[in-house]
């Protein structure tokens, strides 16, 4: 791409592998030349116009140059996003092998992708004005109540500038309007605030570190302004995250900014408040309970760098930074870093690339790393920082395993397990039972003639939701109502399996005096339950929470000293080489919500393998010991990390179609790739809404390998004719086989 060429390449959110070449708008204040990477442009695009953002120059036209079309606008006088922004955004295309014009897009916040200008509100403020209104006029007096208050209160704190906020805080409620007759009349003055944020005093001060926590942060500061990766891996409760905040206090004060990535920020209030407390207005946080227009302009705030420190799950990843230090990744192993549909990118590996290509430290943290990390860690690529201790006095948990073979039950639980419930009820303490399956029961079964509920469009079981009376499937979200007899017989029907909501009527009955609190996606789907729910768990209104894997992450509850996995048999033997990992990292996970503070905590995992060599290893000897023995079984059947994957899919309302495509798109493969392939075989779900699904799957011990061949590879499949007919997508280091 020659700088300052002819024609210019513009990226376009569509699913077509390329750029598209146009010519320089006709508006002759527009040189084409002088149009850089990163503008925003509006073209003519089939019968439509859509937004498009200039990616390079170009001298040759793809085209017949009297065929191309030109620009038909420009909606950026500069570019909105850095050229190291749209190399990382070339690279993650070309890597994850996703159309560069919809990789482009799906990093821009809804508002800049619409094409809304991109023009960041400088926040006002208001003061007193001492010099009073130009032309004579009465004060505001008692027929206008709120005028005069808040007059009363500018004039209190001048020469002060009161934010919105700090109104609101002086506690007068509707404000806006009488404000502005105050404005306008000159009582009080408008102020535009740039640098007042980075004044304000934080709310909280840094702890003092113990040991490992002043190592792992002199380790921290020592790579800042080059590009190093540490893994810090920490039990909960070992102070990750205050090692976080003085790292992210110490980059700041060299004037740059830092980036956080969450898995999911309602299941983590406690970690967002204490960055809140520490950076107060320098903080912009990404969450999905923005408005468009906020997220828009936390974007640009961070991008301009009036916020310092950006926080955000996922797609934060994304987010340009004006001067960026530092990245963090906090618990890196989360499933919910790689995008599962569209753009199918992994926001830690991105990070990672990200760090490396702006020269700066990044910092993944968990108490369960990946095998991924750990392996790099090991091999020295990354720098090892253990906080091996709980910060405090707190004690680590107990794990133990508790065969249920041949056990009395009382639903889903043993009655051993009931008894060490009812002695923690009595002592006053709380428990958490963990079971990662919502609904009263996975399966509805006839007990006349053996039919049972499948969704039409899966071939998969429908839960049964009490509750709601209804029957539902979870992996394409079909419903509806719960027949009374068999459709079949007319017989009776009966739930079999146990989900959260049986889990809670189970508890009810056994434990009567209990207060049972159910945390799962059924009870928390009006907006602000969750935060009610967790704000009555932690106040001490329940003494037994039951939830799916919502109660895993990030929340601490103090008082829980009993946690309970009610059933871990489905992760020790599942067709995905993944299952037995998260299973551990899961088991540790919950583990950490209990045991704080002065009542160590003890975890029961409920299984019917209480031999399993390596749920043993990590009861007995915990993750790291685990880690190692399950990455010694990954290097001898060279599973990742020890290998490298992708994964094609495809899907067709018949298989034969999908075969065929799988079939061709093989063949294609060249023979000198020297990578291995397997299928096309049925996906693990083989079948979903309606569609067949095969795979296909390509391995190879070395990445760059694997990566020579997709580009062209594909180049090729997307040329098949079968490709009509079928839904596919490529998957690069797929994370569920599924
Ligand atoms: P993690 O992120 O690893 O779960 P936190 O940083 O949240 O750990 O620390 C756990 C608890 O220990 C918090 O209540 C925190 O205030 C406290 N804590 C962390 N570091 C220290 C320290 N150096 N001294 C005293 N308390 C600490
Ligand atoms: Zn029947
Ligand atoms: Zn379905």
């Amino acid at each position: 791409m020659t700088p300052g060429g002819r024609y210019l390449l513009i990226a376009l959110a569509t699913p077509l592998r390329r750029l598209f070449t146009y010519l320089p708008p006709a508006d002759p204040d527009t040189a084409g030349t002088a149009l850089q990477p990163g503008q925003r442009v509006i073209v003519p695009f089939g019968s439509r116009r859509r937004v498009g953002s200039i990616m390079g120059h170009s001298n040759e036209a793809v085209v017949d140059a009297g065929r191309l079309k030109r620009i038909s606008s420009v909606i950026d006088e500069q570019s909105i996003l850095p050229d190291s922004h749209l190399a990382l955004l070339r690279w993650a295309s070309d890597y994850y092998q996703h159309p560069v014009g919809e990789a482009v897009f799906t990093s821009l916040p809804a508002r800049l992708r619409q094409g809304a200008p991109a023009i960041l509100d400088v926040p006002r403020g208001w003061q007193f004005n001492p010099d009073g209104p130009a032309v004579d006029m009465p004060r505001p007096g008692a027929r206008a109540p709120r005028q005069a208050e808040l007059l009363a209160l500018f004039e209190n704190r001048y020469p002060a500038t009161l934010t919105a906020t700090d109104i609101a805080a002086a506690g007068i409620g509707n404000w806006r309007a009488p404000l502005k007759a105050l404005a306008e009349r000159g009582w009080v003055r408008e102020v535009a605030l740039n640098d007042r944020y980075r004044e304000s005093p934080p709310l909280e001060q840094p702890l003092t570190l113990n040991r490992y926590q002043q190592q792992a942060l002199a380790a921290i500061r020592d790579s800042f302004g080059r590009h190093r990766a540490h893994l810090l891996e920490g039990v909960t409760g070992s102070g990750k995250t205050e090692v976080y905040l003085q790292a992210t206090a110490a980059v700041l004060e060299q004037g740059r900014q830092c980036l956080l990535l969450l898995p999911e920020i309602a299941l983590t209030p406690q970690l967002v408040r204490r960055f809140e407390r520490r950076f107060g207005p320098r903080l912009a946080i990404l969450h999905s309970g923005l408005t468009d227009t906020d997220r828009c302009q936390a974007w640009l705030r961070a991008r301009d760098g009036s916020a310092d420190v950006v926080l955000g799950t996922r797609s934060a990843v994304w987010t340009p930074l004006k001067n960026p230090g530092l990245i963090i990744v906090d618990e890196e192993h989360d499933l919910s870093y790689k995008q599962q549909d569209g753009f199918r990118y992994h926001a830690r590996d991105v990070a990672i690339m990200r760090a490396y290509r702006e020269s700066i430290p990044i910092v993944l943290g968990s108490a369960t790393p990946s095998l991924e990390s750990l392996l790099n860690a090991g091999q020295g690529r990354y720098e090892y920082l253990p906080l091996p201790e709980r910060a405090g006095t707190a004690k680590s948990p107990d794990l133990h395993v508790l065969d249920i073979r041949q056990s009395p039950m009382r639903g889903a639980l043993s009655e051993g397990f009931l008894k060490m419930l009812d002695d923690n009820l009595a002592a006053g303490r709380q428990s958490l039972l963990f079971l990662n399956r919502r609904g009263f029961a996975p399966v509805l079964l006839c007990h006349e003639c053996g039919w049972t509920a499948t969704c039409h469009r899966c071939d998969t079981a429908m839960t049964y939701h009490k509750q709601r009376q209804r029957l539902c499937c979870h992996h394409c979200g079909h419903e509806h109502r719960r027949p009374d007899t068999c459709p079949g017989c007319g017989g009776k029907l009966i739930e079999v399996g146990h989900g959260t909501e049986r889990l809670e009527q189970t508890l009810a009955e056994a434990l009567p005096a209990a207060r049972i609190l159910r945390i799962d996606r059924d009870s928390t789907r009006r907006r602000g339950a969750l935060e009610d729910l967790l704000r009555s768990a932690h106040s001490g209104e329940a003494d037994i929470l039951v939830g799916t894997q919502m109660l895993a992450k990030g929340h601490h509850f103090p008082s829980v000293s009993l946690v309970g996995i009610v059933e871990a048999d489905g992760g020790l033997f599942s067709t995905d080489f993944r299952a037995l990992e998260h299973l551990a990292q899961l088991i540790v996970q919950v583990s950490g919500r209990a045991g704080r503070a002065e009542h160590p905590g003890t975890v029961v995992i409920q299984t019917h393998h209480p031999d399993h060599p390596l749920l043993r290893t990590l009861t007995e000897d915990g993750y790291p010991a685990f880690a190692k023995a399950a990455l010694a079984e990954r290097e001898m059947l060279q599973l990742p990390p020890y290998s490298y994957l992708a994964l094609m899919r495809a899907e067709a309302k018949q298989s034969a179609a999908a075969e065929r495509f799988l079939q061709e798109a093989r063949q294609l493969i060249p023979d000198t790739a020297d990578v291995e392939v397997l299928g096309p075989v049925p996906a693990p779900r083989p079948r979903r809404s309606g569609y067949q699904r095969l795979q296909l799957l390509l391995q190879s011990p070395q990445r760059p390998r694997l990566q020579r061949i997709l580009g062209g590879w594909l180049d090729g499949v997307e040329q098949l004719k079968s490709a009509r007919h079928v839904r596919w997508s490529i998957d690069v280091d797929p994370q569920e086989m599924g």
